[in-house]
C-alpha cells in the first residue's frame, strides 16, 4: 500500500512529531524530513536500549508511520514511497560518476528540443518525462554520438536531470517569468536524484550531485552565465547556488 504525503504527515503528527511550520500540506520539505528523521531515530533507540517489552507498542506505531512493515530502520527509509520510480529501463548500465541538475528554462511541459539534451525531465506537476539520449551514450571515458549535451564541457559520466520551466526568467532583479519552477518537482528530484545515485552508486557530495550553476565554482568549469539553479521561487528565503545545492544534497541524503 502506497503512504501519500498527506497520509504520512497526518500519523507523524499524531504520533507525537509536529509539523509545526506547514502542517499536512503534502509538500515533502524539510521538516517532514526532519520529523521522518525523528521518529526512526526513536525508533532505533527504543531497540538500542533493548527495552522491547516497554516499548511494544511504540516502535509498531512508529514503523507504521512509513506504511512499510518493515521491520529494520534503513528498511523503512528506503520504503518510503514519496515520489515516482524511475523506469528500469531508463537507468541502462553505464559509468557515471555524477548528477547535474538543470530547469529548461523552457515551458513547465517537456518540448522535444528539451527532450534532447536531458537524461531525465520533471514537469510542472512532478511527472518524470523521458529525454531522447540513454544515459549510456554519456558513460565514461568518453560521451558517444547522439549523447545528452547538457553542460558545457562536462558531459562525460554526467546525467542530465531537468525541471521543466523558468521560460523567460531573469536573474536580476530576480523574476521568474510566467512558468516558474514548482516545490513539486523540488521534491521529485529529491526522490530523482536518490533514485540514480543508488543505481549507479554515486555518493552525494557537492562535487558528485551538482546543479548547474554550481559546475564552474565547484568544479572549476569555466560555463556561460548559467545560473540553474540559484533560485527557488517557490522558497525566496534560501539563495544561491551552492546553499540550494547543499539542501538539495541534505534531501536526498535522508532518502538514502
Ligand atoms: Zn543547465
Amino acid at each position: 500500500m502506497k503512504t501519500t504525503v498527506q497520509d504520512l504527515q497526518r500519523r507523524l503528527i499524531a504520533l507525537g512529531f509536529p509539523l509545526p511550520k506547514f502542517g499536512p500540506d503534502g509538500d515533502f520539505g524539510a521538516e517532514s524530513i526532519a520529523a521522518i528523521n525523528n521518529a526512526l531515530d526513536e525508533l532505533a533507540m527504543w531497540r538500542d536500549v533493548g527495552e522491547k517489552e516497554a516499548a511494544k507498542g511504540a516502535p509498531l506505531a512508529i514503523l507504521d508511520i512509513a506504511g512499510t512493515g518493515s521491520t529494520t530502520v534503513a528498511g523503512a527509509r528506503a520504503n518510503l514511497d514519496l515520489g515516482q520510480p524511475i523506469p528500469a529501463d531508463w537507468m541502462p548500465d553505464a559509468k557515471i560518476s555524477r548528477i547535474i541538475f538543470h530547469w529548461t528554462a523552457g515551458q513547465n511541459k517537456a518540448s522535444d528540443l528539451d527532450r534532447e539534451h536531458y537524461h531525465i525531465l520533471i514537469e510542472g506537476d512532478g511527472k518524470l518525462v523521458r529525454g531522447k539520449p540513454s544515459i549510456a551514450l554519456n558513460s565514461e571515458p568518453k560521451t558517444k554520438a547522439g549523447y545528452a549535451a547538457h553542460t558545457l564541457n562536462c558531459n562525460t559520466g554526467s546525467i542530465g536531470v531537468s525541471l521543466c520551466g523558468m521560460a523567460g526568467a531573469v536573474e536580476s532583479p530576480f523574476n521568474p517569468g510566467k512558468q516558474p519552477i514548482t516545490r513539486m518537482q523540488w521534491e521529485a528530484l529529491t526522490s530523482v536524484l536518490a533514485q540514480l545515485c543508488k543505481r549507479y552508486s554515486i555518493p552525494v557530495d557537492r562535487k558528485t550531485v551538482l546543479s548547474h550553476a554550481e559546475v564552474q565554482p565547484t568544479l572549476k568549469i569555466t560555463q556561460k552565465g548559467k545560473w540553474d539553479i540559484s533560485r527557488l521561487p517557490f522558497d525566496p528565503s534560501i539563495q544561491g547556488a551552492i546553499a540550494i545545492g547543499d539542501q538539495m544534497r541534505a534531501m536526498v541524503k535522508s532518502r538514502l
